[in-house]
């Protein structure tokens, strides 16, 4: 069962494997305390007398007491009691994911009295548990936490009778006869006589330092749902193409100041697009660069700085430009670009954009020819048609 007490990790920010169980607890909603052991000699020295004079990082204490030293994911599902079996061999529906998409089906096919099973690699939930706050599901007047929606939905789901597997990644499905084989990370072999897939999508992340920890805090993947929570802020959306000019165009309503980031030389997005961004005063385009770090303060999930780098092909790596925001600000996806701070042979970041200039007209002459666009004026409201 998962502890109501928090676990508590010893260990540094430079130790990957503390990084991973971290992640896993993280994944499964368990609480837990840090304790970076570099910034505290007491915790250092327990450290120390646990493992008989050595520094094993992580060490982490169960709230029943045992310790665990470096323990691999397995041992920590077994801890946590989320290697389980299902009840049977055979099922009606075996659904892969735990996500909104798969409890929900699983509500409805167990009400129907389907015996459903449900096998989730990570957490139940999906993405949505990492959501911060959801405000935009039907029913939910004000508003709820993603985990509590996560919770809400699995228990919903248990109580028409689903059988839910944690911490049980779906690894090969195979035919056999009339019914599908599942086969899973644990081992064990199922039988069903339809299986659904459930996976959801993956974001493409950056994949670069401090991103992981800033996810559903700072750093968001949909302007819709979480693009409310950045009313007055300046925002940063990474990509230059159809959708983060979309995101960009919708998030100006909320942000006092968006940035696109793109690491092409130039943009992707249609010209209408294009066009669009280029007639707000609060929106600038930001070509040729990638984002290099996301920095948070002491560990808070929080962002205060974010770097700006040129691609690696086109020369140093120093970085661009950088800014800080305070950190009480939930300033996520944002970052704002400081044009004083830029790198030896770079053009400086760019504050206002415009459209590419049409092929017949050389770049020079057509960036300075460019007016600023005066707004369209408002088309004129027809009378009703009697
Ligand atoms: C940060 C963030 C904020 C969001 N905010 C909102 C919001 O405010 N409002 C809103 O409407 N939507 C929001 N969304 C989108 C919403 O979370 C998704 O639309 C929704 O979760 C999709 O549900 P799903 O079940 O299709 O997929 P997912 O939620 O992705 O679930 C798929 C599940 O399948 C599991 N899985 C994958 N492969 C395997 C395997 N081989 N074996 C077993 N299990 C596997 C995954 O671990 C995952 O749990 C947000 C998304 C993110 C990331």
């Amino acid at each position: 069962m998962i502890p109501t007490k928090p676990i508590l990790i010893y260990g540094t920010t430079w130790c990957p494997d503390c990084r991973r169980a971290k992640q896993f607890f993280g994944e499964h909603r368990v609480q837990y305390t840090w304790v970076d052991i570099e910034q505290d000699e007491a915790a250092m020295a327990e450290v120390e007398r646990i493992n008989e004079g050595k520094r094993i990082v992580p060490t982490i204490i169960c709230p029943d007491g045992e310790i665990l030293t470096e323990p691999s994911n397995d041992e920590l599902a077994a801890k946590l009691g989320l290697y389980a079996t299902a009840k049977h061999a055979f099922y009606d529906l075996i659904i892969v994911g735990a996500g909104p998409a798969g409890l929900t089906t699983a509500i409805y096919t167990a009400r129907e009295g389907l015996n459903t099973l449900i096998l989730e690699k990570s957490a139940a939930g999906g993405q949505v548990a990492n959501t911060q706050f959801l405000e935009n599901y039907p029913g939910f007047d004000q508003g709820i936490s993603g985990a509590e929606f996560a919770t809400r939905l699995t228990n919903q789901a248990r109580r028409f009778g689903v059988e839910l597997l944690q911490a049980t990644a779906v690894e090969d499905i195979s035919r056999d006869g009339l019914y599908l084989r599942v086969k899973t990370s644990a081992g064990n072999e199922y039988g069903a006589r339809a299986v659904l897939i459930a996976t959801g999508s993956r974001y493409r992340r950056l994949n670069v330092p401090g991103e992981r920890e800033l996810i559903g805090a700072a750093i968001h993947f949909c302007a819709t749902c979480d693009g409310p929570f950045y009313k007055g802020k300046d925002v940063l959306v990474v990509g230059g193409g159809n959708s983060g000019f979309q995101e960009g165009l919708f998030l100006k309503q909320y942000a006092r100041n968006i940035t696109i980031v793109e690491f092409l030389p130039e943009v992707k997005a249609s010209k209408v697009l294009q066009e669009k961004v280029a007639e707000q005063a609060n929106m600038a385009v930001v070509p040729n660069h990638a984002i290099q770090a996301f920095q948070a303060e002491r560990g808070k999930l929080l962002v205060s700085k974010c770097r700006i780098a040129p691609p690696a092909k086109s020369g140093s790596g120093a970085p661009m430009a950088s800014s800080s925001s305070p950190a009480s600000a939930p300033t996520a996806i944002s970052c704002r670009l400081r044009s004083s701070v830029t790198a030896p042979g770079l053009s400086p970041p760019v504050r206002r954009w415009r459209p590419p200039c049409p092929a017949s007209s050389p770049r020079a002459t057509c960036a300075r020819a460019a007016p600023s666009r005066p707004p369209r004026p408002l088309a004129k409201a027809r009378p009703p048609r009697s």
